[in-house]
């Protein structure tokens, strides 16, 4: 585990779920695909034929997990889906979702997206009063919570033990007949609700909706249930929503360009803060090229605003495999070449502005300046479709520790130094705000840029966190 992440999470995961389609855990298949990019290291299914649960969890990719001998496993009209992708030390399967238990009303199965943030103390308690954990993930606290509560019903459980909960929350919950949905009252992680025939579907990302051709019909509201079931789709109001706190790191980096995220298309956001970007921050160059994939869209709008010309100066591979070693500590990044590489012909002898959407540590930005050098170019401007990152999330994405967040403790000059650029130059707050329509800010989390954490962090042991 990082050192500061939180000790038991579900960072960066994507979240499906279907009722009422006779294909369903073939459709959530082809959803939790359209959803790999949200995480990579798990996947999990569980499916009901109206009688009973069948799962299975694994790790690696969707596409080798689920074969078809695992699908006709997971029969039935209703299934809900989980990828997954958390910090080293918690790369473990007993930390694959869905989490699928048995409690007083029958079998329940639940996948999270986002991270509680008072799991730890809630942990704690639990297991002073007997509780036993069979992983090390913050839903399992939920999944007891729900077990343990005296409600008579599911749904009062759910929000007895939502009540206690802190922190980021999209839940998807299935038992043999119902299939329900919940979003924390910030709505912190994006959850969309879609129709595909006569049944029912949901997802993280609007991408996944689109690849099994279900309509989009909305989201789900932040605080807001929706319990499907035989008698059609109900929906009630769990808790009031005082603040909204949508990831604004979702716009910047996670979520797929083709999706429409909390109401907006995420490329054209993008596409917006590139614009921006070249307004605050003009650059001398002859080209603008991006780092592929998630710096595209604004590279894009980089260009189109500065009229300087956009071309392709980096290609990316995308068959990495997870299992790499490098083969000689002597090759120097390597990891990255293996990566990105230069187009020589593109950058020979230009003055490069290169666009990327975030500076997490600095090692990737060093590598690629040293590369396009390498490749010719006489001068790289780096540019920022973000301001910088400079706080940890809690809510869900992977950071590492302040401490190895590079621009927490340096400025934006000795980072230019550092990545070894001509110049750097990060979009500002206001206008990252401005390309997601909310210039003040108040409807979006930017916590990783401003430390502004709008809950409190129970389990967080540094004091210098800003809670507002
Ligand atoms: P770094 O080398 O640590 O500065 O990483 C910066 C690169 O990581 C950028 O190209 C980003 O697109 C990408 N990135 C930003 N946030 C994340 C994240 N949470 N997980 C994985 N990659 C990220």
């Amino acid at each position: 585990m990082a050192a500061g992440a939180l000790p038991s999470s579900t960072l960066m995961c994507g979240i499906f779920g279907i009722y009422g389609h006779e294909e369903a855990s073939n459709l959530a298949y082809l959803g939790l695909h359209a959803l790999q990019h949200r995480g990579q290291e798990s996947a999990g299914m569980v499916a009901s034929d109206g009688k009973q649960l069948a799962a299975f969890k694994a790790m690696g990719h969707v596409a080798d997990i689920f074969t078809e001998a695992v699908l006709k496993g997971l029969p039935g009209s209703a299934a809900i889906g989980h990828v997954r992708y958390s910090t080293a030390g918690m790369s473990e399967v007993k930390n694959a979702q869905p989490f699928m238990v048995g409690y007083a009303g029958g079998k329940l199965a639940v996948a999270h997206n986002g991270n509680i943030v008072n799991a730890t103390a809630l942990r704690d308690a639990l297991e002073k009063e007997g509780a036993i954990f069979q992983s090390d993930s913050d839903t399992e606290v939920l999944v007891h919570l729900i077990a343990r509560s005296r409600e008579a019903t599911l749904e009062k459980r759910i929000r007895e033990a939502l009540s206690r909960v802190e922190g980021a929350y999209s839940l998807l919950f299935l038992t043999e007949g119902r299939l329900i949905a919940v979003r924390d009252p910030m709505g912190f992680r994006p959850l969309v609700l879609g129709r595909l025939r006569g049944g029912h579907v949901l997802a993280s990302e609007t991408c996944a909706l689109d690849l099994i051709e279900a309509e989009y019909l909305r989201e789900i509201q932040p605080g807001e249930m929706v319990v499907i079931s035989e008698a059609g789709l109900e929906t009630k109001t769990l808790f009031p929503s005082p603040q909204l706190g949508r990831c604004i790191f979702e716009h910047v980096y996670f979520a797929r360009p083709d999706s429409t995220l909390f109401g907006m298309s995420v490329y054209e956001a993008r596409k917006r803060m590139g614009r921006q970007l070249a307004r605050e921050q003009p650059a001398q160059g002859d080209l603008v090229i991006a780092v592929p994939d998630s710096g595209v869209p604004a590279a894009i709008g980089y260009a189109q605003e500065s009229g300087i010309d956009y071309d392709v100066g980096l290609i990316r591979s995308h068959y990495i495999g997870r299992t790499f070693i490098e083969p000689q500590q002597s090759i120097r990044h390597f990891g990255v070449k293996l990566k990105l590489s230069a187009v020589r012909e593109v950058l020979k002898g230009k003055r490069v502005v290169v666009i990327d959407d975030s500076i997490v540590r600095g090692t990737t930005s060093r590598k690629i300046v040293k590369m396009l050098k390498a490749a010719g170019a006489t001068e790289v401007h780096l540019r920022i479709s973000s301001p910088p990152t400079r706080w940890p999330c809690y809510y869900g994405i992977d950071t590492p520790s302040r401490q190895e967040l590079i621009a927490s403790s340096h400025t934006e000059e000795e980072i230019a130094r550092y990545v070894t650029a001509d110049s750097l130059g990060y979009l500002s707050l206001e206008g990252l705000g401005a390309a997601v329509g909310d210039p003040a800010g108040s409807s979006f989390c930017n916590a990783c840029f401003s430390g502004k954490y709008l809950t409190a962090l129970a389990d967080v042991p540094r004091p210098n966190l800003r809670v507002v």
